[in-house]
């Protein structure tokens, strides 16, 4: 199992040709996790050909426009879709009021429920789980409440060796006890050792979502093992100090973090269009500090297994 994330927009504050507002699609086994919903999000998951109706959970960071504007528009489209499945979303506790009023005053009834999971500011909080993997939240520093979120991978079973299955032939309940970590008794009363018998099912993989924030260097304990963090770089060295005013980071600040923290790989977003021009000067002053930081690109697909593939290794 691996994540695939699909960046919807990773402009700042308004739109460009290139770059839309903050969305993005997290693709887990059968599951898709929308983080932030920008304006027009909707329309990008018809370009890049995601199915809007296997979402069952949104990320909300916070209640600035550029991160939630386009939730309206693809609640109310699923409902014309006919859903009936639930909807989970986890945001700062006014959202559940804003599209509570939004719906009446529109006089739109959703036939399927919305279920809100306000956000705490709590470090590290377990906000969902299933079998397979956990998601966590915690608080960022930002104008307003905004929240980061940690999506990590559970840790699989280990797997049996094929000359160990062919050798001694175990039955179902020998086989479940071994992936838990049970020894192997042969007929003669032999032990053989669980970890002679099976190999590991790989490290689990995990992705960081910061945006917006400001640095903060005390997130590092937050971000052990982590395949790719996404953090925000809305401005470059010249405005470090506007950085700081307006609850924002640098490339390089972002690029401080990742270096501390040893994630294998940074992705920039949330870029300013003021640098429309030329967005070079963000990825260079990233990667002085830590060289695998790269510009997302909406319509991209970034997959945390590419960071395992022997090819990538460095
Ligand atoms: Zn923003
Ligand atoms: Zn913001």
């Amino acid at each position: 199992m691996s994540f695939s994330i699909t960046v919807l927009g990773s402009s700042a504050a308004v739109p460009t040709k290139k770059r839309w507002l903050s969305s993005q699609v997290l693709a887990c086994e059968q599951s898709l996790f929308l983080i932030d919903c920008g304006e027009g999000a909707q329309y990008r998951m018809q370009q890049f050909d995601i199915k809007r109706h296997r979402i069952q959970h949104i990320f909300i960071s916070h209640l600035h426009g550029d991160h939630f504007f386009g939730l309206v528009g693809l609640l109310n489209s699923l409902n014309l879709n006919q859903r009936e499945v639930s909807m989970h979303i986890y945001a700062p506790e006014p959202l559940k009021n804003y599209l509570e009023h939004t719906f009446l005053l529109s006089e739109t009834r959703l036939f399927y429920p919305l279920i809100f999971h306000d956000l705490q500011p709590i470090e590290n909080q377990l906000i969902f789980e299933n079998e397979s993997m956990t998601v966590h939240s915690l608080p960022l520093i930002h104008s307003i409440p905004t929240f980061g979120f940690i999506f990590r991978e559970k840790q699989k079973k280990r797997n049996i060796r094929h000359d160990f299955v062919e050798t001694f032939h175990p039955d179902f309940d020998t086989i479940k006890n071994i992936k838990n970590g049970a020894d192997f008794v042969t007929n003669d009363g032999k032990i053989i050792q669980n970890q002679l018998i099976t190999t590991s099912s790989g490290q689990p993989h995990s992705y960081a979502y910061f945006a917006d924030t400001q640095i903060n260097l005390n997130y590092q304990p937050f971000l052990s093992n982590i395949d790719i963090l996404y953090h925000e770089a809305t401005f470059s060295d010249a405005e470090t100090d506007l950085a700081e005013q307006r609850g924002h980071s640098t490339a390089r600040q972002a690029a401080t973090l990742a270096k501390a923290a040893h994630v294998k790989k940074l992705l920039l977003g949330h870029i300013s269009s003021r640098f429309i021009d030329d967005e070079s000067i963000l990825e260079q002053e990233a990667q002085s500090i830590f060289p695998d930081s790269e510009l997302v690109e909406d319509g991209r697909i970034y997959h945390t297994a590419n960071l395992y593939s022997p090819l990538n290794k460095k």
